[in-house]
């Protein structure tokens, strides 16, 4: 599973021979760890005039640790650039963008942030909408420029839920989101419910019940590892046939095992009574189980159609409708789909996986004010290439190709999948609904 090539660009020999040769050069990204600051350096806080966000997110971002610069650092580097953008209601004023991160871009350090917050075009008129959905444009230009394993997030955040997008500003402007890179992100544009902010960030899920669906191992694991460093107990579950490696995950982060096929008849049944019975609900529901059948169309089998579409996606809705319909899924609940990179830009041989992943999108958007209504939230996120023995099964040259077709040019780590969904789970993200976030270090697949 080890990216045998970045090791070796770590290694004398590979130091010379690197730059040399104008290879690729992944950098080292800097991830979560307990008691660390977010990030590396102060973060360098800009507005476009008239903007409404400037007073709440210096306030957040001290909160959360950071220091806020509101001038430009004579010496040194910047562990983020945060730009408020909106002010910026003709696209006249974009040229603000320009002016305030071309002196400092390049002195954004490694594992950096650059962010830009705006309001979401689609609840803006005239030249204002036009201006805010330019910087789409902006954000993921930056993100293919910078280098050092730094990253570019466009986050719109919709009036009135300012002090909402605390969560959102945490996890972005921290290493838990060292693998998410030019994603738009959206808060607040399916109303903003009441969300107060945990007793303790680094356990936001004390006292929460969480199911993840395919937990024996890989992604799947990683996300029943972070929910429960979270505080989270967790019901992980998996097939019959994975049971000793289940039973090794739940014993390690002290949850639940529960083996059930998601695909058998009674499987919402069955598990709605389990959770109902054993935990009075569930907060929180993460799709994760997932199969590949691949084959190009003409040679994929019926069989190979029908697995996929109904693991990855009919499984899920039969779930779903259950545990809302007998609200074992609580108030406040959360629904969190895995979708793949896949499912938004297709690939050949993978028509019948692809379908099932754009569908878990589909998921979203037809649940998102379902959920709403309910006081829950609805989400995805979509993977690119992440180190796991699913991509460890695919052949050596498409592998490489999916690891260094990106802006950071390496696969990720399934915690990087994990801590997106920490993220979505977190009680201080209710407005937070209704997005699918990739998770692929920009890949230049379906960009
Ligand atoms: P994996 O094959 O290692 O794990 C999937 C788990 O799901 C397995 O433990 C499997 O037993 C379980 N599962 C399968 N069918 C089930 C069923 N009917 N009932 C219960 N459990 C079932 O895969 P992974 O790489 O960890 O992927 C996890 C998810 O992430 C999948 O949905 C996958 O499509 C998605 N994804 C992965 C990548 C990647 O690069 N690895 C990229 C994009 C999306």
């Amino acid at each position: 599973m080890a990216d045998r090539y970045q090791q070796f660009t770590r290694t004398p020999v590979g130091k010379f021979l690197v730059p040399k040769l104008g290879l690729p050069n992944p950098a080292p990204l800097r991830r979560y760890r307990p008691g660390r600051p977010p990030l590396d350096g102060p973060a360098l806080f800009g507005a476009a005039p008239g903007g409404r966000l400037a007073k709440t997110v210096q306030a957040q971002l001290s909160d959360a640790g950071l220091e806020v610069l509101t001038e430009p650092l004579e010496d040194g580097r910047y562990g983020a650039l945060v730009f408020d953008a909106t002010g910026i209601t003709d696209p006249k004023q974009l040229r603000e963008m320009y002016l305030f991160f071309h002196p400092v871009i390049r002195k954004v350090g490694a594992s950096g942030r650059v962010l830009v917050l705006g309001t979401p075009p689609e609840l803006a008129d005239g030249r204002e909408r036009i201006a805010q959905r330019a910087l789409e444009g902006f954000v993921r230009s930056v993100g293919k420029e910078l280098k050092r394993g730094a990253t570019a997030q466009l986050v719109y955040v919709a009036a009135g839920a300012e002090e909402a997008a605390e969560s959102t500003l945490r996890f972005v402007l921290s290493a838990k989101s060292a693998f998410v890179d030019a994603q738009v992100i959206r808060v607040g544009t399916q109303g903003v419910p009441d969300a107060p902010a945990p007793s303790n960030w680094e356990k936001p899920l004390e006292g929460k019940v969480a199911l993840v669906t395919g937990a024996s191992r890989g992604i799947g694991a990683a996300i029943a590892e972070v929910l429960a460093r979270d505080g989270a107990h967790v019901v992980a579950l998996d097939i019959p046939a994975q049971g000793a490696d289940l039973s090794r995950v739940a014993n390690q982060i002290g949850g639940s095992a529960l083996q059930l096929d998601i695909t058998a008849a009674d499987a919402p049944e069955k598990l709605a009574a389990y959770l109902k019975e054993r935990h009075d609900g569930v907060d929180i529901v993460v799709h994760n189980a997932g199969i590949t059948r691949d084959k190009t169309l003409g040679n994929l089998t019926e069989g190979g159609w029908d697995a996929v579409l109904t693991v990855n996606l009919a499984a899920q809705l039969a779930v779903n409708d259950k545990l809302l319909a007998d609200k074992v899924l609580r108030g406040g609940g959360r629904i969190i789909g895995v979708s793949s990179i896949a499912g938004i830009a297709g690939n050949v041989g993978q028509t019948n996986y692809a379908t099932s992943k754009a569908g878990v999108i589909g998921m979203v958007h037809e649940g998102a004010p379902r959920l709403a209504e309910y006081g829950g939230t609805i989400n995805a996120v979509a993977p690119g290439f992440i180190e796991t023995q699913m991509t460890a099964a695919v052949p050596l040259f498409i592998r490489e190709a999916g690891r260094r077709l990106s802006s950071l040019g390496q696969g990720g780590l399934p915690v990087d999948v994990a801590e997106t969904i920490a993220w979505y789970a977190n009680p201080a993200s209710a407005a937070v609904n209704g997005n699918v976030v990739r998770v692929c270090g920009q890949a230049l697949l379906g960009a």
